[in-house]
C-alpha cells in the first residue's frame, strides 16, 4: 500500500498479546481473516437486520449487511487512499455483538439488565467483548487478539464509565479525541449501507412503495434522474437502479466532502486527526437528506404493523429467556456456566442470549415455554 496518505494508518501499534508478524499478509489482513473465521461471524447469517431471517431468502441478514458495509468502506477507503484492509476488518466485525432480532433484541436485553440493577447491554461493547474474550479458537489467547486499531474501530461509542475500564482503548473517549479516519469511515459506511438496503428490502417486502418514498427529497431527485435516463423502466429494475443511484450519489458526496475536510483542516499526520473534528462526513445537504430518509424509514418501515408484530414477539422472547436463565443457571450450557464466577451470572446470560441466532432463540423459547416441544 505505497499510495497511503501520511495520515492513514500504515502499521499497527500492536496486539494485547504480542505475536510474530504474519509472513505474507499485513497485520490488518490477519485481523480480517480471523474475523471471517470466527463463530460469531458465521452466526450473523441467521441474525435479523429488520426482517426475521426466515421470511424470505432475499432479505438482508446481519451477514450480508456486514459484507455490504465492508464493500462501501473499501470503495471509499480506496478513493481516499486510506488503509483498505483496516477498514474492511472493522466493517466485517462491527456487528459481531449484535443480539438476535435486530435492534429490538438489543433494546430488550439492555432493558432487562438495567431493570435487574446491572450495567446495560450495548452491541459495540459486546462486539469488542467477543473479539477480546469470548471466541475460543486459539491455543495462546482468548478471543481473536486483534490489533488495537481494529479494536478501536469496533468500539465506535462508549460511555465515560465504560471507557474507564478499557485501558488504552478508552482513552480517546476520556480525552475527547477522534479515532482514525479508517474507524470514522467504517462507522458511516454502516449507516449508509443500512439506510439504502432497508429501502431496497422495504420495497421488496411491499411495505414501502415508490410513490410514498418520493416524500423523501433525495429519493425523488434520484428517481427522476433514473427515469430521465430510462423512461420506460419499471418494476424491480427501476427499484434496483434507484437504490444504486442513491448509493452512488451518497458515496460521491462522502468522498468529496471528506477530501475537502482534510484539506481545510490542514491534516498532515495521524495526530492531526485525533485533534481535529470528525472529518469523514457528508456535506450539510447530504446530511439533511440522510436525516430525512431515516425519519421516513422510522415512521413507515420500522413502525409498520407487520414489523411491529415481529418486534413485539421478539421482545417477549428475549425477556422470557433472560428471566429463565437468571432464575435457574442450570439451564445454561456448561461452557457458559463456567464463566459465572468471573463475569457474574447476568453478564454470562447476556453473552448467551446475545450470541443466539434468531432461530436458536425461537428454539430455546419453545423448549422452555411451550408444551408441544417437551
Ligand atoms: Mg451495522
Amino acid at each position: 500500500m505505497s499510495n497511503l496518505m501520511p495520515y492513514a494508518i500504515s502499521t499497527s501499534e500492536g496486539r494485547v498479546i504480542s505475536e510474530s508478524p504474519p509472513k505474507y499478509r499485513t497485520e490488518f489482513q490477519r485481523d480480517r481473516d480471523r474475523i471471517i473465521h470466527s463463530s460469531a461471524f458465521r452466526r450473523l447469517e441467521y441474525k435479523t437486520q429488520v426482517f426475521i431471517n426466515h421470511e424470505g431468502d432475499l432479505f438482508r441478514t446481519r451477514l450480508t449487511h456486514s459484507l455490504e458495509v465492508a464493500q462501501v468502506g473499501r470503495s471509499v477507503a480506496h478513493a481516499l487512499n486510506l488503509n483498505v484492509d483496516l477498514v474492511e476488518a472493522i466493517c466485517l466485525a462491527h456487528d459481531l455483538g449484535h443480539t438476535p432480532f435486530g435492534h429490538v433484541g438489543q433494546d430488550e436485553l439492555n432493558h432487562c439488565l438495567i431493570t435487574a440493577g446491572f450495567d446495560g447491554f450495548e452491541h459495540n461493547l459486546q462486539s469488542l467483548r467477543i473479539v477480546d474474550k469470548l471466541e475460543e479458537r486459539y491455543a495462546e489467547f482468548n478471543g481473536l487478539n486483534l490489533t488495537i486499531e481494529t479494536r478501536e474501530g469496533i468500539l465506535k461509542h462508549c460511555s465515560l464509565k465504560n471507557a474507564q475500564n478499557l485501558g488504552a482503548l478508552g482513552e480517546r473517549f476520556i480525552n475527547d479525541k477522534r479515532p482514525s479516519l479508517e474507524a470514522q469511515l467504517a462507522n458511516i459506511a454502516d449507516e449508509l449501507a443500512y439506510n439504502y438496503h432497508d429501502v431496497d428490502d422495504g420495497l421488496r417486502a411491499n411495505l414501502l412503495t415508490l410513490e410514498e418514498l418520493q416524500e423523501v427529497s433525495i429519493i425523488k431527485q434520484q428517481l427522476n434522474l433514473v427515469l430521465s435516463n430510462y423512461p420506460n423502466l419499471t418494476g424491480r429494475r427501476l427499484h434496483k437502479e434507484l437504490v444504486r443511484s442513491l448509493i452512488n450519489v451518497t458515496i460521491y458526496d462522502l468522498i468529496e466532502t471528506t477530501r475537502e475536510n482534510i484539506a481545510q483542516n490542514d491534516i498532515k499526520t495521524l495526530d492531526d486527526i485525533k485533534n481535529a473534528p470528525m472529518l469523514v462526513k457528508y456535506s450539510e445537504d447530504m446530511y439533511e437528506s440522510q436525516r430525512e430518509l431515516k425519519k421516513f424509514l422510522h415512521k413507515n418501515l420500522y413502525k409498520h404493523s407487520s414489523v411491529m408484530q415481529l418486534r413485539f414477539k421478539a421482545a417477549n422472547i428475549i425477556r422470557a429467556l433472560f428471566g429463565a436463565y437468571m432464575s435457574e443457571q442450570l439451564l445454561l450450557p456448561n461452557q457458559f456456566r463456567v464463566r459465572i464466577a468471573e463475569d457474574g451470572l447476568h453478564r454470562v446470560v447476556a453473552d448467551y442470549i446475545s450470541g443466539m441466532t434468531d432461530r436458536y432463540a425461537f428454539r430455546q423459547y419453545n423448549k422452555l415455554f411451550t408444551v408441544e416441544s417437551v
